[in-house]
């Protein structure tokens, strides 16, 4: 089907929920994409940071091929080998204690919050189920999550949502402590913001709130769907802010494209949620979890140490370009943004995107730039080219 063909059956049979980038992706390979009508893209979006191994990974589609001709799925009421291997990479990857799998990033976000409420009802009773989150933070899309979503415009709607949130300022420890009462059970945050904007959290404000969380025996919950599994430079972004946390989730990049999601826990919280308390059907799927460890696999320190170096040769690039519509780079290993001015972020997303650049945008005006973590400097190159020709 070329692109018109595939449009008119998403207008006709799909509900219209995405503003949708007027081009069909057929193939790729490596970070280069094509579309149905056969131009060449140099990807910087990695589906949202998911293909962490860019397109056409040959071990990562033989590992799930393999794995589909034993076992494609079977309920987590049978342990399988691939989850558990996973495990025992993830958890002391995190220096954490144990996992709990999922499939999306709003998913493992909703254990997090169960094993802070039931942590806390545990040990202190009733009437300490609130959740501190960040103005300007992105949490998921269900009902609980859009929730502790601190962005008004996310509370529209679907009411009556969950109760139990207050949102304080990032940043800003004043902000945190007047909604630090006795109603309080955990924080949550993201260590950069990515939907709202690519906005990292300053090391001495995490190092704050870690410390106030463990004073007041307070969870810290950390949402790590997009920062985690490499993305920054590290296995886990909270690993630069020189935290731990009692538990974090991840998503987005752990299969390479396949979903997949969970979270780990500390020591202190690994019998909270015990046998009933939480589950999920597809959950630690044989497939997606033999993707996951592919993933795993590939991020050595000597492969996070060249996504720190690829990141910092991207922005120093777009710095370069001196382009009088960027007004600022922020960000951490291939998780970057740049501030836009004199356009809007999504106009220069279309016009990049017609010379050959895919780029996403995050917040009121932050071109968002998430590169699958194989990208070459070569497709770098390509991708700087590009900027420069359309920002300069
Ligand atoms: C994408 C994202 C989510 C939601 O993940 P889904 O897989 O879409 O449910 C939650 N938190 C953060 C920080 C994200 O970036």
């Amino acid at each position: 089907m070329n692109f018109s063909e595939i449009k008119s059956l998403d207008e006709s049979y799909v509900l219209q929920t995405y503003g949708r980038n007027q081009i069909a992706i057929d193939h790729g390979r490596g970070a280069t994409l094509w579309d149905t009508e056969g131009r060449e893209y140099i990807d910087f979006t990695s589906g949202i940071g998911v293909c962490s191994l860019g397109y056409a990974n040959e071990a990562w589609a033989k590992a799930i091929y393999d794995q589909a001709m034993k076992v494609g799925h079977i309920s987590n009421l049978f342990y399988t080998e691939p989850y558990a291997r996973l495990a025992s990479k993830l958890v002391p990857a995190a220096g954490m204690a144990a996992a709990f799998f999922g499939n999306s990033g709003a998913e493992a976000n909703e254990g997090m919050i169960k094993l802070a409420r039931k942590y806390s009802f545990e040990k202190y009773g009733k009437g300490r189920a609130t959740i501190i989150t960040l103005k300007n933070s992105f949490h998921g899309r269900t009902i609980t999550t859009l929730k502790a979503t601190g962005q008004d415009h996310f509370h529209d709607f679907f009411f009556p949502f969950t109760d139990g949130f207050r949102y304080a300022e990032a940043n800003n420890m004043d902000s945190l402590l007047a909604e630090a009462d006795g109603d309080v059970c955990a924080v949550m945050v993201e260590l950069i913001q990515g939907e709202g904007g690519v906005n990292p959290l300053q090391k001495d404000y995490v190092q704050s709130v870690a410390k106030l969380c463990a004073e007041k025996d307070w969870l810290l919950l950390v949402d790590e769907v997009q920062t985690g599994i490499g993305r920054t430079g590290t296995a886990f972004a909270f690993q630069q802010f020189d935290v731990q946390p009692d538990a974090v989730s991840f998503a987005k990049g752990i299969a390479g494209g396949l979903p997949f999601g969970g979270f780990l826990v500390s020591e202190k919280c690994r019998n909270v949620l015990r046998a009933g308390d939480h589950g999920s059907t597809f959950g630690g799927n044989p497939m997606s979890a033999a993707a996951a460890n592919v993933v795993m696999d590939t991020l050595t320190p000597e492969f996070l140490a060249e996504v720190q170096e690829k990141g910092g040769y991207l922005r120093k690039g777009i710095a370069a370009l001196n382009s009088p519509f960027v007004s600022g780079i922020r960000g951490m290993g291939l998780m970057i943004g740049a501030g836009i001015q004199g356009m809007t972020h999504k106009e220069l997303k279309d016009k990049l995107m017609a010379e050959g650049l895919l780029c996403l945008t995050a917040g009121k005006d932050t071109l968002r730039l998430l590169p699958p973590l194989v990208i070459t400097k070569e497709e770098i190159d390509k991708g700087l080219a590009v900027m420069a020709k359309v920002m300069k």
